[in-house]
Protein backbone atom coordinates (compact mmCIF):
# COMPACT_ATOMS: atom_id res chain seq x y z
CA UNK A 1 0.00 0.00 0.00
CA UNK A 2 1.86 3.11 -1.33
CA UNK A 3 0.25 6.88 0.29
CA UNK A 4 0.80 9.97 -1.85
CA UNK A 5 0.24 13.45 -1.13
CA UNK A 6 -0.26 16.27 -2.26
CA UNK A 7 -2.59 19.64 -2.09
CA UNK A 8 -2.29 19.54 -6.27
CA UNK A 9 -4.50 17.15 -7.93
CA UNK A 10 -3.16 16.55 -10.85
CA UNK A 11 0.11 15.87 -9.06
CA UNK A 12 -1.66 13.32 -7.28
CA UNK A 13 -2.67 11.01 -10.59
CA UNK A 14 0.81 11.71 -11.94
CA UNK A 15 2.33 10.34 -8.39
CA UNK A 16 0.07 7.63 -8.71
CA UNK A 17 1.03 6.66 -12.50
CA UNK A 18 4.11 6.63 -12.07
CA UNK A 19 4.11 4.61 -8.88
CA UNK A 20 2.10 2.31 -11.43
CA UNK A 21 4.13 2.59 -14.31
CA UNK A 22 7.42 1.44 -12.28
CA UNK A 23 5.60 -1.55 -11.38
CA UNK A 24 4.16 -2.61 -15.19
CA UNK A 25 0.44 -2.31 -12.82
CA UNK A 26 -1.99 -1.16 -15.45
CA UNK A 27 -5.53 -1.46 -13.23
CA UNK A 28 -6.76 1.45 -11.67
CA UNK A 29 -9.41 1.99 -9.45
CA UNK A 30 -10.87 5.30 -7.89
CA UNK A 31 -13.11 6.08 -5.44
CA UNK A 32 -13.95 9.42 -3.99
CA UNK A 33 -17.09 11.39 -2.89
CA UNK A 34 -19.77 12.21 -5.60
CA UNK A 35 -18.56 15.74 -6.34
CA UNK A 36 -15.18 14.70 -7.55
CA UNK A 37 -15.99 11.41 -9.47
CA UNK A 38 -15.85 14.14 -12.36
CA UNK A 39 -12.53 15.77 -11.90
CA UNK A 40 -10.94 12.71 -11.05
CA UNK A 41 -12.14 11.01 -14.61
CA UNK A 42 -10.95 14.71 -16.14
CA UNK A 43 -7.67 14.41 -14.68
CA UNK A 44 -6.96 10.60 -15.62
CA UNK A 45 -7.91 11.40 -19.43
CA UNK A 46 -5.70 14.09 -19.18
CA UNK A 47 -2.47 12.49 -17.42
CA UNK A 48 -2.72 8.63 -18.60
CA UNK A 49 -4.32 6.85 -21.82
CA UNK A 50 -7.02 4.25 -21.84
CA UNK A 51 -4.70 2.33 -24.40
CA UNK A 52 -2.26 1.54 -21.29
CA UNK A 53 -4.63 1.66 -18.44
CA UNK A 54 -7.87 -0.23 -17.21
CA UNK A 55 -10.16 2.34 -15.40
CA UNK A 56 -13.13 1.71 -12.77
CA UNK A 57 -14.64 4.60 -10.80
CA UNK A 58 -16.81 4.52 -7.53
CA UNK A 59 -18.31 7.31 -6.07
CA UNK A 60 -18.68 6.79 -2.10
CA UNK A 61 -22.29 8.11 -2.07
CA UNK A 62 -25.25 7.75 -4.53
CA UNK A 63 -24.31 9.21 -7.79
CA UNK A 64 -25.54 12.72 -8.15
CA UNK A 65 -28.14 13.95 -10.47
CA UNK A 66 -26.59 17.28 -11.89
CA UNK A 67 -22.87 16.33 -13.17
CA UNK A 68 -20.62 18.99 -11.98
CA UNK A 69 -19.28 21.01 -14.36
CA UNK A 70 -15.57 20.68 -15.17
CA UNK A 71 -13.35 23.35 -16.52
CA UNK A 72 -11.23 21.24 -18.68
CA UNK A 73 -9.59 24.10 -20.01
CA UNK A 74 -8.23 24.88 -16.83
CA UNK A 75 -7.79 21.31 -15.64
CA UNK A 76 -5.40 20.48 -18.77
CA UNK A 77 -3.53 23.76 -17.80
CA UNK A 78 -3.10 22.67 -14.07
CA UNK A 79 -1.46 20.09 -15.38
CA UNK A 80 0.95 21.31 -18.01
CA UNK A 81 2.18 23.62 -14.94
CA UNK A 82 2.02 20.63 -12.73
CA UNK A 83 4.45 18.67 -15.44
CA UNK A 84 6.83 21.35 -15.69
CA UNK A 85 7.65 21.09 -11.55
CA UNK A 86 8.24 17.52 -11.68
CA UNK A 87 11.97 16.55 -11.06
CA UNK A 88 14.13 14.11 -13.01
CA UNK A 89 17.03 12.22 -11.84
CA UNK A 90 19.14 13.64 -14.64
CA UNK A 91 19.09 16.95 -16.63
CA UNK A 92 18.10 16.47 -20.34
CA UNK A 93 21.37 15.20 -22.19
CA UNK A 94 21.75 16.33 -25.67
CA UNK A 95 24.71 15.03 -27.89
CA UNK A 96 26.06 17.79 -30.32
CA UNK A 97 28.58 17.33 -33.14
CA UNK A 98 31.24 19.64 -33.33
CA UNK A 99 31.11 19.41 -37.05
CA UNK A 100 27.77 21.78 -37.30
CA UNK A 101 28.81 25.73 -37.11
CA UNK A 102 26.82 27.02 -34.01
CA UNK A 103 26.76 30.93 -35.09
CA UNK A 104 24.52 29.77 -38.07
CA UNK A 105 22.74 26.26 -36.60
CA UNK A 106 21.29 25.05 -33.37
CA UNK A 107 20.93 20.98 -33.30
CA UNK A 108 21.87 18.08 -31.47
CA UNK A 109 20.32 14.25 -30.81
CA UNK A 110 18.33 14.13 -27.87
CA UNK A 111 19.06 10.74 -25.88
CA UNK A 112 16.03 9.38 -23.56
CA UNK A 113 17.13 10.99 -20.44
CA UNK A 114 15.65 14.03 -18.53
CA UNK A 115 11.83 13.18 -19.64
CA UNK A 116 9.02 12.86 -17.76
CA UNK A 117 7.60 9.58 -19.48
CA UNK A 118 7.31 6.92 -16.68
CA UNK A 119 6.18 3.39 -18.99
CA UNK A 120 8.76 0.99 -19.68
CA UNK A 121 10.27 1.33 -22.95
CA UNK A 122 9.16 5.36 -23.01
CA UNK A 123 11.55 6.04 -19.93
CA UNK A 124 11.70 8.93 -20.24
CA UNK A 125 12.02 11.70 -22.74
CA UNK A 126 10.03 10.06 -25.67
CA UNK A 127 9.47 12.85 -28.18
CA UNK A 128 6.90 11.25 -30.39
CA UNK A 129 3.42 11.28 -30.03
CA UNK A 130 1.32 9.08 -31.39
CA UNK A 131 -1.64 6.89 -29.83
CA UNK A 132 -0.48 3.67 -29.43
CA UNK A 133 2.33 4.54 -27.95
CA UNK A 134 0.54 5.02 -25.14
CA UNK A 135 1.99 7.99 -23.62
CA UNK A 136 -0.46 11.24 -23.40
CA UNK A 137 -0.09 14.15 -25.15
CA UNK A 138 0.75 16.99 -22.49
CA UNK A 139 3.62 14.54 -21.34
CA UNK A 140 5.03 14.56 -24.83
CA UNK A 141 4.38 18.31 -25.24
CA UNK A 142 6.16 18.79 -21.39
CA UNK A 143 9.09 16.22 -22.79
CA UNK A 144 9.77 18.41 -26.04
CA UNK A 145 9.25 21.87 -23.65
CA UNK A 146 12.29 20.47 -21.67
CA UNK A 147 14.58 20.19 -25.07
CA UNK A 148 13.50 23.06 -26.30
CA UNK A 149 14.69 24.69 -23.01
CA UNK A 150 17.88 23.00 -22.66
CA UNK A 151 18.77 23.76 -27.00
CA UNK A 152 17.18 27.17 -27.01
CA UNK A 153 14.64 26.92 -29.46
CA UNK A 154 10.88 27.58 -28.90
CA UNK A 155 8.98 24.68 -28.37
CA UNK A 156 6.40 25.12 -30.94
CA UNK A 157 9.03 25.59 -33.76
CA UNK A 158 9.72 21.53 -33.21
CA UNK A 159 8.38 20.35 -36.45
CA UNK A 160 8.52 16.62 -37.26
CA UNK A 161 7.41 14.75 -40.59
CA UNK A 162 5.03 12.03 -41.16
CA UNK A 163 6.98 9.28 -41.12
CA UNK A 164 6.22 6.31 -43.73
CA UNK A 165 9.83 5.08 -43.65
CA UNK A 166 9.92 6.45 -47.60
CA UNK A 167 12.29 9.08 -49.42
CA UNK A 168 10.01 12.32 -49.92
CA UNK A 169 11.58 15.32 -48.65
CA UNK A 170 9.20 18.10 -47.53
CA UNK A 171 10.42 21.66 -48.10
CA UNK A 172 9.05 24.12 -45.27
CA UNK A 173 6.83 26.92 -46.64
CA UNK A 174 5.18 24.75 -49.64
CA UNK A 175 2.52 22.36 -49.60
CA UNK A 176 2.48 19.33 -47.09
CA UNK A 177 2.93 15.61 -49.01
CA UNK A 178 1.12 13.12 -47.08
CA UNK A 179 3.49 11.44 -45.79
CA UNK A 180 7.63 12.20 -45.18
CA UNK A 181 10.60 11.12 -43.81
CA UNK A 182 13.08 14.03 -44.60
CA UNK A 183 12.63 18.15 -44.46
CA UNK A 184 14.50 21.01 -45.37
CA UNK A 185 14.53 24.58 -44.81
CA UNK A 186 15.98 28.10 -45.43
CA UNK A 187 13.58 30.03 -42.99
CA UNK A 188 14.85 31.02 -39.64
CA UNK A 189 13.63 29.57 -36.23
CA UNK A 190 11.99 26.12 -37.52
CA UNK A 191 13.20 23.39 -35.86
CA UNK A 192 13.08 20.36 -38.19
CA UNK A 193 13.43 17.25 -36.02
CA UNK A 194 13.52 13.63 -37.53
CA UNK A 195 12.89 10.60 -34.87
CA UNK A 196 15.14 7.71 -34.29
CA UNK A 197 15.10 4.25 -32.60
CA UNK A 198 17.48 2.04 -34.39
CA UNK A 199 16.40 3.94 -37.44
CA UNK A 200 19.42 6.45 -38.31
CA UNK A 201 18.72 10.31 -37.92
CA UNK A 202 21.07 12.11 -40.57
CA UNK A 203 21.60 15.89 -40.21
CA UNK A 204 22.23 18.65 -42.73
CA UNK A 205 23.28 21.75 -42.94
CA UNK A 206 25.02 24.29 -45.25
CA UNK A 207 26.87 26.86 -43.56
CA UNK A 208 27.19 28.76 -46.89
CA UNK A 209 23.66 28.76 -48.66
CA UNK A 210 22.36 28.67 -45.06
CA UNK A 211 20.08 25.55 -45.46
CA UNK A 212 19.44 22.88 -43.53
CA UNK A 213 17.27 19.34 -43.53
CA UNK A 214 17.02 15.93 -41.81
CA UNK A 215 15.95 12.86 -42.66
CA UNK A 216 14.43 9.47 -40.96
CA UNK A 217 16.49 6.77 -42.35
CA UNK A 218 15.86 3.15 -41.42
CA UNK A 219 16.49 0.29 -43.42
CA UNK A 220 13.44 1.55 -45.87
CA UNK A 221 14.67 4.50 -45.85
CA UNK A 222 18.34 4.08 -46.99
CA UNK A 223 17.62 1.97 -49.45
CA UNK A 224 14.93 4.13 -50.68
CA UNK A 225 18.31 6.50 -50.51
CA UNK A 226 16.29 9.61 -48.08
CA UNK A 227 19.89 10.51 -47.97
CA UNK A 228 20.00 11.40 -51.65
CA UNK A 229 16.75 12.96 -51.97
CA UNK A 230 17.56 15.19 -49.07
CA UNK A 231 20.93 16.57 -51.24
CA UNK A 232 18.72 16.89 -54.35
CA UNK A 233 16.45 19.48 -52.73
CA UNK A 234 19.24 21.11 -51.03
CA UNK A 235 21.20 22.08 -54.35
CA UNK A 236 17.65 22.65 -55.71
CA UNK A 237 17.48 25.92 -53.12
CA UNK A 238 20.93 26.47 -54.20
CA UNK A 239 23.88 24.41 -52.22
CA UNK A 240 26.39 23.09 -53.49
CA UNK A 241 27.02 19.27 -52.30
CA UNK A 242 30.89 19.94 -51.36
CA UNK A 243 29.42 22.47 -48.84
CA UNK A 244 26.99 20.60 -47.50
CA UNK A 245 27.90 19.40 -44.11
CA UNK A 246 26.25 15.96 -42.46
CA UNK A 247 26.21 13.90 -39.16
CA UNK A 248 24.70 10.59 -38.72
CA UNK A 249 22.84 10.06 -35.45
CA UNK A 250 22.29 7.04 -33.46
CA UNK A 251 21.03 3.74 -34.69
CA UNK A 252 20.86 -0.18 -34.40
CA UNK A 253 25.12 -1.12 -35.77
CA UNK A 254 25.40 -4.09 -37.92
CA UNK A 255 26.00 -6.58 -35.39
CA UNK A 256 22.62 -6.04 -33.76
CA UNK A 257 20.30 -6.00 -37.41
CA UNK A 258 19.41 -8.83 -39.92
CA UNK A 259 17.05 -8.78 -42.33
CA UNK A 260 16.17 -11.97 -44.63
CA UNK A 261 17.62 -12.50 -47.91
CA UNK A 262 14.76 -10.67 -49.76
CA UNK A 263 14.93 -7.26 -48.02
CA UNK A 264 18.39 -7.81 -48.02
CA UNK A 265 18.76 -8.50 -51.89
CA UNK A 266 17.44 -4.82 -51.59
CA UNK A 267 20.71 -3.34 -50.83
CA UNK A 268 22.22 -5.23 -53.02
CA UNK A 269 19.98 -3.41 -55.99
CA UNK A 270 21.66 -0.11 -55.05
CA UNK A 271 25.22 -1.43 -55.15
CA UNK A 272 25.37 -1.24 -51.30
CA UNK A 273 26.38 -5.42 -51.13
CA UNK A 274 30.07 -4.18 -48.61
CA UNK A 275 27.00 -3.41 -46.37
CA UNK A 276 25.90 -6.98 -45.88
CA UNK A 277 27.23 -9.49 -44.00
CA UNK A 278 25.57 -13.19 -44.65
CA UNK A 279 25.70 -15.30 -41.47
CA UNK A 280 24.62 -18.59 -42.73
CA UNK A 281 23.52 -19.98 -39.24
CA UNK A 282 20.45 -18.24 -39.90
CA UNK A 283 20.47 -17.61 -43.33
CA UNK A 284 20.19 -13.76 -43.07
CA UNK A 285 22.09 -11.27 -43.42
CA UNK A 286 23.91 -8.12 -40.92
CA UNK A 287 22.73 -5.20 -42.11
CA UNK A 288 25.46 -1.95 -41.61
CA UNK A 289 22.92 1.07 -41.47
CA UNK A 290 25.71 3.58 -40.56
CA UNK A 291 28.36 2.20 -43.56
CA UNK A 292 25.01 2.30 -46.09
CA UNK A 293 24.13 5.90 -45.55
CA UNK A 294 27.79 6.69 -45.18
CA UNK A 295 28.30 5.39 -48.94
CA UNK A 296 25.34 7.21 -50.10
CA UNK A 297 26.57 10.49 -48.53
CA UNK A 298 30.02 10.18 -50.72
CA UNK A 299 28.14 9.03 -54.25
CA UNK A 300 26.03 12.01 -53.88
CA UNK A 301 28.60 14.58 -53.31
CA UNK A 302 29.43 15.04 -49.86
CA UNK A 303 33.05 15.44 -49.11
CA UNK A 304 34.16 12.66 -46.68
CA UNK A 305 35.50 15.38 -44.23
CA UNK A 306 32.20 17.23 -44.27
CA UNK A 307 30.16 13.80 -42.68
CA UNK A 308 30.31 13.58 -38.57
CA UNK A 309 30.12 9.74 -38.43
CA UNK A 310 31.28 8.96 -35.02
CA UNK A 311 30.48 11.62 -32.75
CA UNK A 312 26.79 9.99 -32.19
CA UNK A 313 26.37 6.95 -33.73
CA UNK A 314 26.11 4.86 -30.86
CA UNK A 315 24.38 1.46 -31.23
CA UNK A 316 20.52 2.12 -29.98
CA UNK A 317 20.78 -1.55 -28.91
CA UNK A 318 23.59 -1.74 -27.01
CA UNK A 319 23.27 1.51 -25.20
CA UNK A 320 19.63 1.00 -22.80
CA UNK A 321 20.56 4.01 -20.62
CA UNK A 322 21.31 6.24 -23.49
CA UNK A 323 18.64 5.18 -26.39
CA UNK A 324 14.98 3.98 -27.63
CA UNK A 325 15.11 0.89 -29.80
CA UNK A 326 12.40 -0.96 -31.21
CA UNK A 327 14.79 -3.93 -31.98
CA UNK A 328 15.01 -4.05 -28.07
CA UNK A 329 12.44 -3.27 -26.01
CA UNK A 330 9.33 -4.25 -28.77
CA UNK A 331 6.55 -2.19 -28.63
CA UNK A 332 5.80 0.57 -27.29
CA UNK A 333 9.14 1.82 -27.36
CA UNK A 334 10.04 5.46 -27.23
CA UNK A 335 11.82 8.09 -29.72
CA UNK A 336 14.72 9.93 -29.84
CA UNK A 337 14.77 13.28 -32.15
CA UNK A 338 17.83 14.37 -33.93
CA UNK A 339 17.10 17.78 -34.57
CA UNK A 340 18.74 21.25 -36.73
CA UNK A 341 17.35 24.87 -37.19
CA UNK A 342 18.80 28.49 -38.57
CA UNK A 343 19.37 31.04 -35.80
CA UNK A 344 16.03 33.56 -35.94
ZN1 LIG B 1 24.54 -3.01 -30.89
Amino acid sequence: MQTFHSESNPELIFLAKRHLDDRNLESIFITSSDDKIHMWKALTNILMTARQYEFSFKTLGEASEIEPEIDLKHLQEECREMLKTINTNEPIRIIKSPLIPKDIFYHGYTTRIGGVSSIAGLKSLNLLYITKKKDPKIVIEENVRRVAEAGNFKPESFTTPLVDHGNIVWQTGTPKPEVYDGMVTVEQGITLAAPGADCLDLIFADPIKKCCGVAHSGWKGTVSEIAKEVIKKMTELGSNTQDILVTLGPGVEGSCFVLGTKDAQKFKDISLSECLKYNEKDDNYHVDLFKANLKILERNGILPENIDSTTATYCTVCNPDLFFSCVRDKTPFGNQFGYIGLHA
